[in-house]
């Protein structure tokens, strides 16, 4: 006897998000993650009108198709992607860790299947001085721009000697309001990325000490605010992704793999990776064009994005096939989970 469950919105607290499951006995328990989201002004240039629909489709597709499949059948709403770190407050609430696995597949100008992302972390840094006339007494006061100013060159030069894998890069977000006031207060915003997350919190302990001592040189003092979702770094689970990679030959779809570590950014994607056994795979839907331009978002809005759509729906659904058809795949695929925990 199957159940079917909708939780149409506020899963785990979260208005934007669901949560629907078509459970049928004992058995593995797969979840399509429905990613979405957009970016301002250059709207699904992340191309999220697809992701969600594939996930959404893939799992109609399987439930339909497998009307005789043990076991259940999850789609998550995920929301807010692009820095709302939707999953990050899902992951809290132990939504994830009902499943055995999770997977999605992301638009790209490339099929690859083996991707690995980098952990993020966000720190607001402001910077308090004093305010005096710039052209009458200037010595009177402490220009918090200047403190900024200092640390943001420190910390490039920092940046510079970092592992290659790390990324760090910072903008101003405050500097002042009028030439002739001394600033009395500046700000500068930093992500910092790194493919392992205490290198990435070591990074931000140097940041906070630049700054630290930049300020004290001029008098400045300073305030440190770490945004609290950060972004694990990403780790497919291979096993999971060999399976993928199979349902990608038959549908005749070719996989351009290049190095798991080249062309990367974050995800919170990668926070369900550190749950359970999770593959985020790109498809192809245009040549050139690379996430976050108004060339990619045209391309989501195109043929070959819907096409493109179809084959990470298409291989989805077949993977998930595969896992209800042979229960040794998830045992593989939990061995390789525990054992990278391990590490
Ligand atoms: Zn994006």
């Amino acid at each position: 006897m199957a159940s079917a469950n909708v939780q149409p919105s506020s899963v785990a607290g979260i208005k934007t998000s669901f949560l629907a499951t078509l459970s049928r006995g004992q058995g593995p328990k797969v979840g399509f993650l429905a990613e979405y989201d957009a970016l301002p002004g250059i709207g699904h240039a992340c191309g999220h009108n697809l992701i969600g629909v594939a996930s959404s489709a893939a799992a109609i597709a399987l439930a339909k198709g497998f009307s005789n499949f043990s076991g259940t059948i999850s789609v998550v709403g995920c929301p807010a992607e692009e820095g709302g770190g939707g999953k990050i407050l899902l992951a809290k609430k132990g939504v994830f860790h009902k499943l055995d696995c999770a997977m999605m597949a992301h638009p790209d100008c490339k099929t690859e299947v083996i991707k690995k992302m980098l952990a993020l972390i966000e720190i607001d840094i402001e910077f308090f001085g004093r305010a005096s006339h710039a052209a009458a007494e200037p010595e009177k006061g402490i220009s918090a721009l200047n403190a900024a100013v200092f640390s943001y060159q420190e910390i490039l030069k920092m940046s510079r000697i970092l592992s290659r894998d790390s990324r760090v890069h910072g903008i101003f977000t405050h500097g002042g309001s009028k030439p002739n006031i001394i600033p009395p207060y500046a700000a500068l915003k930093y992500y910092v990325r790194a493919l392992d997350m205490d290198y990435a919190r070591g990074t931000i302990q140097k940041i906070k000490d630049i700054s630290l001592k930049e300020a004290k040189k001029i008098g400045a003092k300073v305030k440190f605010t770490l945004n609290p979702l950060s972004y694990e770094p990403f780790h497919p689970n291979y096993a999971l992704a060999n399976i993928f990679k199979r349902q990608l030959k038959l549908l005749n779809v070719k996989n351009e793999q290049s190095g798991e570590t080249e062309r990367i950014g974050s995800s919170d994607v990668g926070n369900v990776g550190g749950l359970v056994p999770t593959i985020h795979p790109s498809i192809k839907i245009c040549d050139n064009a690379f996430c976050h331009t108004i060339d990619f978002a045209k391309a989501a809005l195109k043929p070959r994005g819907f096409q493109g759509m179809i084959q990470a729906a298409s291989a989805l659904a077949l993977t998930g096939y595969e896992l209800f058809s042979n229960p040794g795949h998830l045992k593989k695929m939990k061995a390789e989970f525990l054992q990278r925990k391990r590490r």
